[in-house]
């Protein structure tokens, strides 16, 4: 039997001073539901953000305390199934955003999903891909809000996490306290114009400790690649840490020559945007397994 939990336990910034709202044991299967990143404010094109009640906007469901995790512990996260429910939500809204200088009047937009479609107005049918954008544990301490990303995850926006991914992330706290939430059915890379497809869902999943020396945090794990998260203040800023992360997992723990590592970023890794639009702005670095195959090394587990 799976533990559950619903999206009526949420919080709204990652911290070690919250209670945990659930205790599950390692590899232990929990059911999740999330509310979109409004709470489920915006229903219809009427609803704008002059009156959204931004004190509980970006809500995590947890925390989850996992048993036996403690700090500078590497936590994998396997998550099983990300589904969206319901329907989903946009904004285009003057000065927010990075196309926000060239929008002129604000505009909710309700997107319908069906059938693993998702519906934007009467014109355009894409492909549900529903992924989470924000997902993480506690830092040692303090409080990161949920709308900022960083070395504890938060809000990434990074479309590899959806079904099959194994998010790994270090522990800064006992239990590690995780949580996630702001799924989107559907999310271009950038996220420019300040969301996705943002809607509720549900997530099955499992969380467990592994030991991995010297793995770069966030990293992410797909059928096909590998991929290094990385966040700051620039694009710059981020994309230099994300070089230096895979760099020096290619090197440290899969066992690549330096020159080695370097080339083959250049010639078959891809960098890429993850989003623009958050406080911190996050990239990510892949890289495909099948060359880590190459030389011999394939992910523990
Ligand atoms: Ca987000
Ligand atoms: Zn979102």
């Amino acid at each position: 039997m799976a533990q559950e939990i619903t999206r009526d336990t949420a919080f709204f910034g990652f911290s070690p001073a919250i209670e945990p709202a659930l205790r599950v044991a390692q590899g232990e299967e929990v059911h999740l539901t999330t509310h979109d990143c409004f709470s489920g404010q915006l229903k219809t094109p009427a609803d704008t953000l002059a009156t959204l009640d931004w004190s509980i906007t970006n809500p995590a469901t947890g925390p989850v305390y996992i048993e036996g995790a403690k700090p500078g512990d590497l936590l994998r996260v396997d998550l099983l199934e990300v589904t969206a429910t319901g329907s989903s939500v946009m904004v285009a809204v003057p000065q927010v955003g990075a196309l926000g200088h060239l929008i002129e009047q604000e505009e909710t937009v309700i997107l319908e999903n069906r059938d693993g479609k998702v519906y934007f107005k009467d014109t355009v049918v894409v492909d549900q891909d529903p992924m989470l954008g924000v997902i993480g544990v506690a830092p040692a301490e303090g409080v990161v809000p949920n709308s900022t990303p960083g070395p504890h995850g938060g809000n990434m926006d990074c479309t590899l996490i959806t079904t099959g991914a194994k998010l790994y992330l270090s522990v800064a706290v006992e239990g590690a306290l995780f949580g996630c939430g702001d799924m989107h059915a559907v999310m271009g890379d950038g996220e420019v114009v300040i969301c996705g497809a943002e809607t509720p869902g549900e997530v099955r999943m499992t969380a467990q400790v592994v030991d991995i020396p010297a793995l770069p945090t966030p990293f992410v794990e797909t059928e096909d690649l590998v991929a290094v998260i990385a966040s700051a203040e620039s694009t710059d800023a981020a994309y230099k840490m994300a070089l230096d992360m895979m760099h020096g997992f290619l090197t440290k723990v899969a066992g690549l020559p330096v020159n080695d590592a370097a080339l083959l970023m250049s010639l078959v890794g891809n960098l890429r945007f993850c989003q623009v639009v958050d406080p911190l702005l996050t990239v990510r670095f892949e890289f495909p397994k099948k060359v880590l195959a190459d030389y011999g090394f394939s992910m523990p587990g």
